[in-house]
């Protein structure tokens, strides 16, 4: 990074909220719907890098991302210069209007760095649910099946259909339903949980058996997976269950849609989870770290099933907005000049070693997992595989109070997951894992 507008380090100067997040978080509980929630009131004025500046002066480290997005970090140049340039020239044609060269360069850097070298075709979306949801009527188009199987502790968004598709009742699914039929929920490949010394090929089997049970594989039209669980509790399948799934997926006429909403775009090491053993998906949904905190999705696939679908099926009045396509195209050139995907590698390292010796100092501590920049511990009652979701609250508001951003996840709300900016410095990542490893102390 050329010198930071804002330093890069954490600096509390008020304690946490301050007087100014408070007051807007009385603004905010007049004026905003409580369903939207936030995991700590810190009002956030500024940021740059791994550092968010809040509206009292404190300067956070930011181990989030705001949930996998900013891995280009905040208030990346390049990211700035291309929006700034692009709002000014034009925000708004809608594409399925009047179209530009932008969407068209986003669609060829997603066929091309996306799984496989086989021909491909791209479309763009708003959000993930939004990708999600297209991925589905366009597995269902191209094989006229209905089916779509999805797995335990799945997370796809909070639209009707991908609320569907979401394992988790509280607080995705709980009194919002009906929901959209003709969705099948199978066992997920959860190492930590699953009988001991289970392979890959071994839950790759369990879960097939399911589907020809429950579903027919003539009433499948797609098994969609996330290559490793986000929301769910970072949850990385055994070696040899996606490449076992997507093979039977391929045997069977079944598309094999991965998505890597989360995982995409450099998080895990890779430029995608899938890369890791090598599976090629016939369709692939990408969205939160794409365009360095601009609002972009999209569905890229093989070039026959893409051309299936009739002209005018797909589309939206924002899908593909210029702006949000110029962010892209520069988060993208970051990841590759920077190398992220490395740098992602790199931290996971330097996690995966502190939180290996919190383990030993802290019996609450079930498991380890996670790949490249995602990383994740499971919080159990000691002695057990309990899951403690209370622990990981309180640490998660530890952390907050201390100055550091982290989350929680998990069907049990017992994982605390770690995001970080992939352009972190090492001394703010050292920092940040010692406030962690501080509030994993205080536990007991
Ligand atoms: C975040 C997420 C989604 C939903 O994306 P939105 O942009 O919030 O609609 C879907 N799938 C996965 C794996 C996600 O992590």
């Amino acid at each position: 990074m050329d010198t930071p507008r804002i330093n890069q380090s954490r600096r509390i100067v008020t304690e946490l909220p301050g007087p100014r997040s408070k007051e807007l978080d009385a603004r905010r509980r007049a004026a905003v719907a409580p369903g939207v929630s936030s995991v700590f009131p810190l009002y956030i004025e500024r940021g740059e890098g791994a550092v968010l500046v809040d509206v009292d002066g404190n300067s956070l480290i930011d181990l989030g991302s705001g949930i996998a997005v900013v891995s280009v970090g905040h208030a990346a140049p390049a990211v700035v210069e291309a929006v700034q340039a692009q709002a000014a020239e034009f925000a708004h044609t809608c594409f399925m209007v009047s179209p530009y060269e932008q969407y068209v360069a986003v669609c060829e850097a997603l066929n091309a760095r996306t799984p496989g070298d086989h021909e491909k075709r791209s479309a763009l979306f708003n959000s993930g649910a939004e990708a999600v949801e297209n991925a589905v009527k366009i597995a269902r188009h191209v094989t006229g099946r209905q089916g779509v199987v999805v797995f335990d502790h799945a997370y796809h968004g909070r639209t009707n259909l991908t609320m569907a598709l979401t394992a988790k009742n509280m607080p995705y699914r709980n009194r919002f339903g009906p929901f959209a039929p003709e969705v099948y929920r199978v066992a997920m490949s959860y190492p930590y949980r699953d009988p001991e010394g289970m392979t890959g090929a071994e839950a790759a089997a369990r879960a097939v058996e399911q589907i020809e049970r429950q579903v027919g594989v003539d009433n499948a039209a797609c098994v969609l997976i996330e290559p490793i669980q986000g929301e769910g509790g970072f949850i990385v399948p055994a070696p040899g269950f996606l490449p076992a799934v997507a093979e039977w997926c391929r045997a069977n006429g079944v598309l094999f849609i991965a998505d890597e909403i989360q995982t995409g775009f450099c998080r895990t090491g890779d430029w995608f989870a899938c890369d890791d053993e090598g599976v090629v998906p016939d369709l692939i949904t990408t969205a939160k770290a794409m365009a360095g905190g601009m609002p972009l999705a999209a569905v890229t696939g093989r070039a026959e099933l893409m051309d299936d679908v009739h002209v005018g099926g797909l589309g939206g009045t924002y899908g593909g907005n210029p702006v949000s396509c110029v962010a892209a195209l520069a988060s993208i050139a970051t990841m590759e000049d920077q190398d992220l995907a490395a740098a992602a590698t790199k931290i996971g390292a330097v996690i995966g070693e502190r939180f290996t010796a919190m383990q030993a100092r802290n019996p609450g501590i079930g498991d380890i997992r996670g790949r490249g920049a995602m990383m994740a511990m499971e919080l159990v009652r000691p002695g057990t595989t309990e899951p403690d979701p209370d622990a990981a609250r309180r640490i998660v508001a530890a952390c907050h109070r201390a100055g550091v951003i982290t989350l929680s996840c998990g069907s049990y709300g017992n994982v605390l997951r770690l995001l970080p900016p992939l352009v972190i410095e090492p001394e703010l990542l050292d920092d940040g894992l010692g406030v962690l490893a501080d509030a994993i102390s205080a536990e007991r």
